[in-house]
C-alpha cells in the first residue's frame, strides 16, 4: 500500500465525516461519536423504502414483491397487529421462520406498530425456541410450519401466527386472515430515540442465548454506518463501483445470511429496504443453487460467512460467465483464512470485495473496509468506523502500548443498551459505556485493525456462535455424565467445529449421548468429535476446569 493511497483515503474519510457532509460525525452528550444526521427512529429510517415504489424488492420461491407491495402488506399487518392482536408500544413480537418474505413483512409491521421485533434463531431445537419466546415474553410469535410444529408447549399468553398453512390449534391466527385489514387502518407509532427498537439473541459465554436490546438511535446509527461504508467505497474505489452502475442492473443481493443474524438483518434486509436493492432469497444454502440463482437473476452482490464464500469461489462454475454480473463480494461473521482471501482477490480482482468485524451487541458495527483498501490489506478488518472508539488493553482506562495486541473494547453510538432482563451479564461486558468484545487484536501504525485471537469461550462454526458452556451444561444434564469440557477444533469446511470430552463413571454410548443432546440443542451446536475420559477432568487447585489442558491431552492441540 502506498503512502499516496493512505493519504487519499484519509482525505476521503475526513471529507465524508466533515460537518457539512450527510455523514457528519460529532460526539453525543456523553462524548460517544455519532452520525448526527442519521435518522433517530427505526420507523423513520425504514419509511424511505416507500420511495422505491414499483421497483422489484423481494423474490423467494414463486413469491415476488415490489417495494409498494411489500409496504402494502406490512401496513395491513401493522393494522392487524394493532387491532386484532392488541399490540401496544414496547410489546415483543417474535419472528421464528426461515428466511422468507413474511419474515421481513412481520419485522416491518412490528416496527411500525411500535413493538420490538425479536428475531429468533430458526435452527433452534424446541427447548431453545421456547426459551427465547418465553424469555422475551413475546406477545406474538410469527412462525412457519416447521417452527409451528415445535411450539406445542408455548404459554397461552403468546398469540401464534402461522404463515403458509391453516393453524391446527384453536385460537391461533392464520397469516392470510390477518392480511384482510386495509393498509389505511395502520397507525404508525412514534417512539423516542432512546426507546428499545430491537432484541437480537446471541450465544455468549454464559450458557443460554441472551437478548441484546438496542434502542432506536443505536439501530439507526448501525444502518447509517453501512451507508457511510458505501459512500467511502465509492470515493476511494470508484473504478470498482462503476461496472455495476454502467451495467444498468438494479443492485441485487443473494440473501444467504440468516435474517436472525445481525449481518443478514442489517447489511442485507434493512440496507436493501432503504437503498432500493433487490433481494433474492435462497430456500437454503446450496452452492449449486446459489450459482444458478446468480446467473438467472443477474445477482450483482453476494455477502456470506467464510464457509459459504469458500464453497462459492472454489466451485468450477465460479470463474465462468455464470457470475458475470457479480460485481461485489463481502465477507462477514467470522475470521477468513489467508488462503480464502488470496483466492477471492485472484478470482475477481476487479470486484468490490470487502470484509469487516462486528458483533450482535454493536449491531454489527466495528471496523470494515472494501475495494482498494481491502485489496491492500485483506488480512486486516479495516479502519474502525467513525462512530466507533477502540481501546486495546485489559480495561478501557488502561490502554496497552500502541501496536500491541490485547483485549478489544469498543465504544459506539450503535451499542446495545444491555441484555434483556440480565443485569449481571450486562455488567460483565459493559463498563462506563465501553463494550468488552472478548476478542483480541491490535491497531497498526496506520490505524488498521487486526483480530488475532479470542478470549471468550465460544466456537464460531460457519459464522454461527456456539457457547461452549451451553453445550457443557446440556451434556451434564444427562444423568450418567459427571463432567464435560467443550472446546473448538479447526475445521476445513466450517472454520471451527465443536469437540467434547466427557467423564462418566458408567459406560455411555456416543449414540445415546448425541440423541440426548439433539433433543435439547440446535443441530449446528452438537459436537462432531467426542472423547470419553476414564478419569475426572483436569482441574486447578481451586477446582477450575483446565480446559486448555484437557484439549491438549485429548485433541493434542493447544
Ligand atoms: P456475532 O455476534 O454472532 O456477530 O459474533 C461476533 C463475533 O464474531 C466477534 O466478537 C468475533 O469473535 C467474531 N468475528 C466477527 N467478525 C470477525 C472477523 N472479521 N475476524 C475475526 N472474528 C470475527
Amino acid at each position: 500500500m502506498s503512502t499516496a493511497d493512505m493519504s487519499a483515503w484519509r482525505q476521503a474519510w475526513a471529507q465524508l465525516t466533515h460537518e457539512a457532509s450527510p455523514f457528519a460525525v460529532t460526539p453525543d452528550h456523553t462524548g460517544v461519536p455519532e452520525f448526527s444526521k442519521a435518522p433517530r427512529t427505526l420507523i423513520d429510517a425504514l419509511q424511505v423504502g416507500r420511495a422505491h415504489g414499483a421497483k422489484p424488492f423481494l423474490q423467494w420461491q414463486d413469491q415476488r414483491y415490489t417495494f409498494d407491495e411489500f409496504f402494502r402488506a406490512a401496513d395491513q399487518l401493522t393494522a392487524a397487529l394493532q387491532k386484532d392482536l392488541s399490540i401496544r408500544a414496547g410489546d415483543r413480537v417474535a419472528i421464528a421462520m426461515r428466511n422468507r418474505p413474511e419474515w421481513m413483512i412481520a419485522f416491518l409491521a412490528a416496527v411500525q406498530a411500535g413493538a420490538i421485533p425479536v428475531p429468533v434463531n430458526s435452527w433452534s431445537a424446541t427447548e431453545e425456541l421456547l426459551y427465547a419466546i418465553d424469555d422475551c415474553d413475546a406477545a406474538v410469535v410469527f412462525c412457519d410450519p416447521q417452527r409451528y410444529a415445535q411450539l406445542t408447549g408455548l404459554e397461552a399468553e403468546t398469540a401464534v401466527v402461522l404463515v403458509d398453512a391453516e393453524p391446527q390449534r384453536v385460537g391461533d391466527y392464520s397469516w392470510p386472515k390477518l392480511l384482510t385489514r386495509t393498509p389505511e387502518e395502520a397507525e404508525l407509532a412514534s417512539p423516542a430515540p432512546q426507546d428499545p427498537a430491537l432484541i437480537l439473541y446471541t450465544s455468549g459465554t454464559t450458557g443460554r442465548a441472551k437478548g441484546a436490546v438496542s434502542n432506536n438511535k443505536a439501530v439507526c446509527q448501525a444502518l447509517y454506518a453501512l451507508e457511510f461504508q458505501g459512500a467511502f467505497a465509492y470515493m476511494t474505489s470508484e473504478e470498482r463501483v462503476r461496472p455495476l452502475i454502467e451495467s444498468g442492473l438494479q443492485p441485487t443481493l443473494l440473501l444467504a445470511f440468516p435474517l436472525f443474524h445481525v449481518s443478514g438483518l442489517f447489511s442485507q434486509f434493512l440496507g436493501a429496504l432503504r437503498g432500493g436493492r433487490r433481494l433474492v432469497i435462497l430456500y437454503k444454502w446450496d452452492v449449486d443453487q446459489a450459482l444458478n440463482t446468480i446467473r438467472d437473476e443477474k445477482v450483482t452482490q453476494f455477502a456470506g460467512v467464510p464457509t459459504m464464500m469458500q464453497q462459492l469461489i472454489h466451485h468450477e462454475r465460479f470463474a465462468s460467465e455464470d457470475t458475470a454480473t457479480l460485481f461485489a463480494l463481502g465477507l462477514g461473521g467470522s475470521a477468513a483464512s489467508t488462503a480464502l482471501l488470496a483466492r477471492l482477490l485472484e478470482i475477481k480482482p476487479m470486484a468490490l470485495s470487502g470484509s469487516g468485524y462486528g458483533m450482535t451487541e454493536t449491531n454489527g458495527v466495528g471496523a470494515a473496509h472494501s475495494g482498494n483498501q481491502f485489496v491492500a490489506h485483506p488480512e486486516s478488518v479495516g479502519w474502525p468506523l467513525p462512530l466507533v472508539q477502540v481501546v486495546i488493553g485489559e480495561s478501557p482506562d488502561k490502554p496497552a502500548a500502541a501496536g500491541t495486541s490485547g483485549p478489544i473494547w469498543l465504544r459506539t453510538s450503535a451499542l446495545m443498551d444491555g441484555y434483556w432482563k440480565k443485569p449481571d451479564e450486562t455488567r460483565a461486558v459493559l463498563q462506563d459505556g465501553w463494550y468488552y468484545t472478548g476478542d483480541v487484536g491490535y491497531l497498526d501504525a496506520d490505524g488498521m485493525m487486526f483480530i488475532t485471537d479470542r478470549i471468550k469461550d465460544i466456537i464460531i462454526r460457519g459464522g454461527e456462535n456456539i457457547s461452549a458452556v451451553e453445550v457443557e451444561h446440556c451434556v451434564c444434564e444427562h444423568p450418567e455424565v459427571e463432567e464435560a469440557a467443550v472446546f473448538m477444533l479447526p475445521d476445513a469446511v466450517y472454520g471451527e467445529s465443536v469437540a467434547m470430552v466427557v467423564y462418566s463413571r458408567n459406560v455411555l454410548s456416543e449414540a445415546d449421548l448425541m440423541a440426548f443432546m439433539a433433543e435439547r440443542l440446535a443441530a449446528y451446536k452438537l459436537p462432531t468429535r467426542i472423547w470419553f475420559s476414564d478419569e475426572p477432568l483436569q482441574r486447578s487447585a481451586t477446582g477450575k476446569l483446565q480446559k486448555a489442558e484437557v484439549k491438549k491431552a485429548f485433541a493434542g492441540l493447544d
